[in-house]
């Protein structure tokens, strides 16, 4: 019998995130952005929820292969453009768009000689200060573009530093003024920007980890009225039980300390299926529907919960590490990270079902309340 954890990846609420993003960006052609392998959900699992999105975006030319040979026909962006003249082949094979940040990468299309123009997107550097133009050389570099015989149709891009904490007029007002006048659509805004920033929608959005139902700022509170669905669910279930007694401490560095009669439940999951090491005492879990909270340290293949609020709960009882029940956003947060990087980092070694639309429609268990946890 394999360990009892598992990973339920949902198409259906990538489907359903995207109508969300449609809703906010009503006017806004959608690249639906799936890098790091759909961050870490498996491109190929979400495949099905992405039919509606305009085009896809990614960043490795592997995974912009294994999206054609998914069968997607619309758009497929590359964000960070080629790596190196022999890109250039793939690139033209599968009708891909790429990125261009720089002059060697627009030296490196303008000296290819593809049957077809590649289509591009000339990205400024307006102010994130890691990959474009400078906006005082984003009129040469259109320039050089436009009239290059091997370049198609191009769109203006620049991606925002703040647009989840902060203000992006300054990055907004230095696009405009530096792209006024060249004709062309335009495509700014990451998921921060579909949500809170109408006036950066433009022509294309991007969003990425609101498809997955995670938050651009990595608090779940931030995004608690907009409805988004897990696209990831991490279960496993109780494997042990220990009834401590005052002073008895839980786990590795004796961390936590319990200051009355306390059941204990362990959980098959630690840090080499992907959750966090520093999830701190207090991190959110739930237990058979309750939240409670992690106690003590993360092991490798374990770690230790309160059963208080579930006195029912022992052996065999089901645990969500994150999901719709407990958010990802809450335990990155408690573990001084984002829901990104839990996400991406799901282990290897965790096996995963695809749960098909039908189960997915069922709504998930309303969440009843444990005296821990928020
Ligand atoms: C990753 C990425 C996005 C998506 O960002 P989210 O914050 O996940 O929405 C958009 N644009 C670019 C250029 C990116 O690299």
């Amino acid at each position: 019998m394999p360990r009892p954890i598992v990973a339920h990846i949902r198409p259906d609420a990538v489907h359903h995130n995207l109508e969300i993003v449609r809703e906010k960006a009503a006017r806004s052609r959608v690249w639906a952005v799936v890098k790091a392998n759909a961050y870490g959900h498996g491109i190929e699992r979400i495949f099905p929820g992405l039919a509606s999105a305009d085009g896809i975006a990614l960043l490795d030319l592997d995974e912009a292969v294994r999206v054609r040979e998914l069968g997607w026909d619309k758009p497929v962006l590359l964000l960070e453009g080629v790596f190196e003249p022999a890109d250039v082949a793939l690139v033209e094979r599968h009708r891909l768009t790429v990125a261009v940040h720089c002059d060697a990468q627009l030296d490196l299309l303008i000296a290819a000689k593809p049957r077809r123009p590649i289509d591009i997107q000339l990205k400024m550097n307006s102010g994130m200060n890691r990959l474009g133009f400078r906006p005082d050389a984003f009129r040469a570099a259109w320039e050089r573009a436009a009239s290059a015989p091997s370049i198609g149709k191009i769109t203006l891009m620049t991606h925002f530093a703040n647009a989840d904490e902060g203000e992006i007029d300054w990055q907004l007002d230095r696009f405009d003024a530096a792209t006024d006048g060249i004709p062309g659509e335009r495509t700014l805004s990451n998921s921060a920007g579909v949500l809170w920033h109408p006036n950066a929608h433009r022509d294309w959005v991007r969003p990425g980890t609101i498809l997955y139902g995670a938050s651009p700022t990595g608090a779940s509170r931030h995004i608690a009225d907009v409805r988004l669905r897990a696209a990831m669910t991490l279960t496993s279930r109780i494997i042990g039980v220990q009834t401590l007694t005052p002073e008895e401490t839980v786990g590795y560095g004796r961390k936590f300390t319990v200051d009355r009669k306390m059941r204990i439940g362990v959980v098959a999951c630690g840090y080499a299926d992907g959750y966090p090491r520093h999830a701190p005492t207090g991190t959110p879990i739930a237990v058979d529907g309750v939240r409670t909270r992690v106690v003590g340290r993360v092991s490798m293949d374990m770690l230790t919960v309160d059963l208080t609020p579930c006195p029912n709960a022992g052996i065999g009882s089901s645990v969500e590490l994150w999901g719709d029940q407990v958010r990802v956003d809450d335990v990155a947060e408690a573990a001084g990270t984002i829901g990104y990087e839990l996400m991406c980092a799901l282990a290897r070694r965790v096996p995963v079902e695809i749960v098909p639309p039908e189960a997915a429609n069922a709504r998930p268990a309303p969440l009843r309340t444990g005296s821990y946890g928020r």
